[in-house]
C-alpha cells in the first residue's frame, strides 16, 4: 500500500490524538502530560521507549529488519505562553498557554510516521530513532537531550524534522538546502557601578547614564565593525534598573540576542561585544560583565538530503508539491543543535498548514488567532515515513 493510503488509514485517530495534544499543551520543561501521552502511545503500538532519565521530551527507537544506517526523525512537542483566541472546539484548556506554533501538529505527525514505520520495520534497511524534543521554544530541550546522551550509543546519519508555515497551503512542502535559520545567543550585561542619591550623582557612578551609552555603542557592532554582506542583529529587549526617579542604583541589567547565518561572524561579534562592555564601562568609571547563554549554531540544511527529501515529497505529495522558496530567517530553532550533533548531516523542512479558503490558517507562527488544520497532519507525516524509507532503502 503506499505510504499515503496508510496514512489515511489513521487518520480518525490521529486526528483525535492531535485534539488531545492541543487541548492540553505545556510550557518548555513542563511537558509532563504531553510526554506521558506519547509515550502511551507508542507503547501501545509496540514501539519501545529507551530510557535516558528525561524529565520530559521522549526518545523511541524503531529497529529495522535488516542492518544499515540510524536516522533520526525529531520533532518538538512544547507550547507557548498565549491566550488562545481561535474558537477551536477543541482549544487549550489552560488560561495563558496554546499551542500557537503548530506542536501539536509536529507530535501527532511523527506519532503517525513512528506508526506505520514500525509496521514495516521489516522492509527498514537501518533503525529510525524517533526524538520528541521538549522545550524548543526555550532554545535549551535540544541543548538538555544531547547532554542526557540520546545519541551516546551512536553518532546518527542524519536528522531530519519538519515545522508548520502558515505560508504555505496545505499540501505542499518548502526544501531549502543551505542556510535556512540564524544562530542565536542570549545575552546578559550587568552594568555595575555605584548608587546614591540623584541629587549627587558626582558622588555615583551612575549605571544607568552607562547602559544608555553602551547601548547605543553596542549598535555600531553592526553598523561599523561588521561587513554589510554578512547579515548580524543585535536586538536588546529588556533594560532592568532602578526603583525611584530620584535614586541611582547600583547596577542595570540588559538583556538581548546576537543573531548572524555564521559561526565565524557570531565568534567575531561575542569577542568584539565583550571588548567593548568591558572598555566602554571602564572608561566610565564602573564595570560590566557578559553572560551567554543558550546558544544555537545557525541551521543550515544539507544539500543532498534536501535532494532525498525532494525526491520522497514528490513520491507522496505528487510533483508540484514545491512551494516557492522563502529566504533564510534571522528566526532560530534548535533543530540545529540536533543537526550538529549529526555532523552536520540533515534537514529541517516546511510543510504547508495554509487554507486558501480560510484566513485564519495564513496569520502566521505565535499568533493567538492562527488554527492549524488538522489536514497538514498526513502530508507531513506521508512526508516523513516516506524519507525514512527512501534514505534508508
Ligand atoms: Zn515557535
Ligand atoms: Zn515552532
Amino acid at each position: 500500500m503506499a505510504t499515503m493510503e496508510w496514512i489515511a488509514a489513521c487518520r480518525e485517530e490521529l486526528y483525535a490524538l492531535r485534539e488531545e495534544l492541543h487541548r492540553c499543551p505545556e510550557l518548555s520543561h513542563q511537558e509532563y502530560r504531553t510526554s506521558a501521552l506519547i509515550e502511551k502511545q507508542l507503547r501501545a503500538w509496540g514501539i519501545p521507549v529507551l530510557d535516558f532519565h528525561l524529565e520530559t521530551g521522549v526518545v523511541a527507537k524503531i529497529s529495522g529488519g535488516h542492518s544499515g544506517k540510524l536516522l533520526v526523525l525529531r520533532e518538538d512537542i512544547d507550547a507557548l505562553p498565549i491566550q488562545e483566541n481561535t474558537g477551536l472546539p477543541f482549544s487549550s484548556q489552560v488560561s495563558g498557554v496554546c499551542h500557537a506554533c503548530g506542536h501539536d501538529i509536529h507530535t501527532t505527525a511523527l506519532l503517525g510516521a513512528a506508526r506505520l514505520l514500525s509496521e514495516h520495520r521489516d522492509q527498514l534497511h537501518g533503525d529510525v530513532l524517533l526524538v520528541f524534543q521538549c522545550a524548543e521554544e526555550s532554545f535549551d530541550g535540544a541543548a538538555s537531550m544531547l547532554a542526557h546522551g540520546i545519541f551516546s550509543a551512536q553518532t546518527p546519519n542524519a536528522v531530519v524534522g519538519f515545522h508548520c508555515a502558515p505560508q504555505l497551503q496545505v499540501g505542499k512542502v518548502e526544501i531549502s538546502a543551505g542556510i535556512r535559520e540564524a544562530s542565536c545567543d542570549s545575552l546578559t550585561l550587568t552594568v555595575v557601578g555605584k548608587g546614591g542619591h540623584g541629587a549627587h550623582p558626582d558622588e555615583c557612578i551612575d549605571p544607568v547614564v552607562m547602559s544608555a551609552g553602551l547601548l547605543m555603542q553596542l549598535q555600531t557592532l553592526v553598523s561599523r565593525r561588521n561587513k554589510a554582506t554578512d547579515p548580524v542583529v543585535l536586538t536588546f529587549g529588556e533594560i532592568h534598573g532602578g526603583s525611584a526617579p530620584n535614586v541611582i542604583p547600583d547596577q542595570v541589567l540588559l538583556r538581548g540576542t546576537l543573531r548572524t547565518f555564521d559561526n565565524r561572524v557570531r565568534m567575531a561579534h561575542l569577542a568584539a561585544l565583550e571588548d567593548l562592555c568591558t572598555g566602554f564601562c571602564r572608561a566610565l568609571g564602573g564595570t560590566c560583565t557578559v553572560t551567554v547563554e543558550k546558544s544555537l549554531p545557525p541551521l543550515i540544511n544539507s544539500p543532498d538530503i534536501c535532494q532525498q527529501l525532494l525526491t520522497s515529497a514528490q513520491t507522496v505529495l505528487g510533483e508540484d508539491c514545491l512551494g516557492s522558496e522563502s529566504a533564510p530567517s534571522m528566526g532560530s530553532d534548535d533543530f540545529s543543535c540536533m543537526l550538529e550533533a549529526c555532523g552536520n548531516h540533515g534537514a529541517q523542512y516546511l510543510v504547508g498548514t495554509g487554507l486558501e479558503n480560510d484566513p485564519a490558517t495564513r496569520m502566521g507562527l505565535h499568533v493567538a488567532e492562527n488554527i492549524f488544520p488538522s489536514q497538514a497532519i498526513e502530508p507531513a507525516a506521508a512526508t516523513l515515513v516516506q524519507f525514512a524509507l527512501d534514505y534508508l532503502n
